[in-house]
């Protein structure tokens, strides 16, 4: 069954949807509860009001002065996320919003809630990446609250001996400095696959779970739990002898990924290219430190969500070289644009959009505005000439849909001596694949939106996780289908969804005739050991399994049954 609750006597397992692999077994600690809202709060009378302004301004300077004082004990990527949040709290327009509140009568505590929700509807209108931060702005109407009424800040509690953080989702704040000694796994009610728990989780490389449901609040804090990351299992009857055994053998394996070195390939030679997905020059570097082959998915667009104006070609030229002088001769494929949906930018993208996932997005955006897709190929253009003589710069177009789109990109690139490619991540695009490979010098199949557009699921729902889950057989029928062609046009055919960064639907993926697989920069070295443990033709077994399967859990159980038997 895809994600449901099992019960055993006395104990029960919670099926979520597993994002970061690993096992843990400790108690559970929920976060500290986030305090009740007041629902009223009028009659501050004009002489008070100055006063509960000052009020307000005193705890949201406690609040934003602790939050400082961690991120000054903190680095990197902690310090920069407690920083920013403190600068929530510290927010003009949104002090602006609480005097004006208070003006009219209201207590701190209300005026704080009705400026919050203010800017909760501004950002929820505005969508996409906007849309995911009304998180951290509940988390700090809530921390100055706490504040206001001489609570302890919710969030974090101060975790004595080894714990699993359970909470409805993780704030920001909550996540950026976790103590990796303590807590053993993340488990969450909501969020999904992309939310901020499973980036920050698989980071640290902390075992994480998300979209547990609401049975997840049925297990109390201080009750044991065993966790395993890559099933998605959360388990309350399982006796602690197992549990220890169960983590010695993921040490084990654990201890195989570190000693394993590329160049990718299976126990019997067959070569699979494994690449790194990155958003920016400062991963390209991360990426360079693993054993990565070059850079499968280099995300454009991630360096502009907050510009306003289409930075020049020059500029742009700047930013792309970043990430080729990572990989000065290896392989880097960039994609052009992807705005839209979950990522607007302001100068590609309509204002509104009824159905975002299914509007003008990416390659669409230029069937009006074909200048801008041309600027951005003239500055990768430039920003290739930089790179070593026979360095491949493979240049892919995100949702394609048909075989005329294709063309039309291809010729653009080839205007420019760019090896031109698309992502398979429309279904039409991969029943279509006969068609629009001939035009291409290679694809690249994004599994998150093949399998968003394949199974009509939103994938930023956690209601819908156990739809918008890579192992689901359509979604791998189409990763077959699109291989079958890719082979016969003699057209390498890689993944660079979140799908290739699972060990083991990447020996599937393998055995389905993908040709390399790109993922985070952490999955890198897992995804190697896994392939050089399995021959090809198992893997084709594998895939033959997985495509057979009911369904997206029986899918992976039954390859991990496989694998095991391997094993012995
Ligand atoms: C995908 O859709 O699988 C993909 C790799 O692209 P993105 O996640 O950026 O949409
Ligand atoms: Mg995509």
């Amino acid at each position: 069954m895809d994600n449901f609750t099992t019960s055993t006597g006395a104990g029960k397992t919670v099926i979520g949807t597993g994002v970061v692999s690993g096992v843990a077994y400790a108690e559970a600690v929920w976060i500290r509860p986030r305090p009740e809202l007041p629902s009223s709060g009028q009659g501050v009378s004009p002489d008070q009001q100055v006063a509960e302004f000052e009020r307000f301004q005193e705890a949201a300077s406690n609040v934003s002065g602790r939050l400082e004082t961690r991120a000054a004990g903190a680095e990197g990527n902690a310090a920069e996320v407690l920083n920013a949040t403190a600068g929530m709290v510290k927010d003009r327009g949104w002090h602006k919003a609480v005097k004006k509140n208070i003006n009219s009568g209201q207590n701190a505590e209300f005026a704080v809630v009705g400026a919050t929700d203010k800017f909760v509807a501004m950002f929820e209108a505005a969508g996409g990446l906007m849309a995911e931060r009304t998180t951290d702005l509940k988390d700090v109407r809530d921390r100055v609250i706490a504040e206001l009424r001489g609570e302890p800040e919710p969030g974090l509690p101060n975790v004595k001996g080894e714990a699993v953080l359970f909470a409805d989702d993780l704030a920001p704040a909550d996540t950026a400095t976790l103590d990796r000694t303590r807590i053993k796994a993340l488990v969450t009610e909501l969020g999904g696959p992309t939310s901020h728990t499973a980036i920050i989780a698989r980071q640290l490389d902390i075992p994480c779970i998300v979209a547990a449901g609401s049975s997840l609040r049925d297990i109390e804090s201080g009750t044991k739990v065993f966790v395993d990351g890559a099933l998605g299992t959360v388990s309350t009857d399982i006796e602690e002898t197992v549990a220890r055994e169960k983590i010695e053998e993921y040490a084990m394996i654990a201890e195989r990924i570190a000693q394993w070195r590329g160049p990718a390939q299976t126990k019997d030679g067959k070569k699979v290219q494994l690449l790194a997905n990155v958003a920016d020059g400062n991963a390209a570097r991360i990426a360079a430190d693993t054993e990565a082959d070059g850079i499968g998915l280099y995300r454009t667009e991630m360096s502009f969500l907050s510009a306003t104006e289409e930075p020049t070609i020059e500029e742009q030229a700047k930013i792309y070289g970043r990430v080729f002088s990572a990989f000065p001769s290896s392989k880097v494929v960039i994609r052009t644009l992807d705005a839209g949906s979950d990522k607007p930018i302001s100068y590609a993208n309509m204002e509104h959009e009824d159905n975002p996932a299914l509007g003008v997005r990416g390659l669409r955006i230029a069937r009006d505005n074909e200048a801008l897709l041309t600027r951005q190929l003239d500055a990768i253009a430039q920003a290739a000439e930089n790179r070593e003589d026979d360095a491949p710069t493979w240049v892919m177009a995100p949702m394609v849909a048909t075989t005329t789109e294709a063309r039309w990109f291809a010729n653009l690139c080839r205007e420019r001596n760019l090896t031109a490619g698309a992502m398979i991540e429309v279904p039409a695009a991969a029943l279509m694949a006969d068609m629009i490979m001939p035009e291409l010098d290679f694809v690249s199949i994004g599994t998150n939106d093949l399998t968003q557009y394949t199974m009509a699921a939103d994938r930023l729902s956690s209601q819908l996780a156990y739809l918008t889950d890579p192992w689901q057989p359509a979604v791998l029928r189409l990763v077959k289908h699109t291989c079958e062609v890719g082979i016969r046009h003699n057209v390498p055919v890689g993944v660079c969804g979140e799908a290739a960064a699972d060990p083991a639907l990447a020996a599937v993926l393998v055995g389905l005739g993908v040709t390399s697989l790109s993922c985070a920069s952490t999955a890198i070295a897992g995804v190697g050991s896994q392939l050089s443990l399995v021959t090809e033709e198992q893997c084709q077994q594998l895939a033959e399994i997985a495509v057979k399967s009911v369904g997206a859990n029986a899918a992976r159980e039954a390859v991990r049954d496989y694998l095991a038997q391997l094993d012995q």
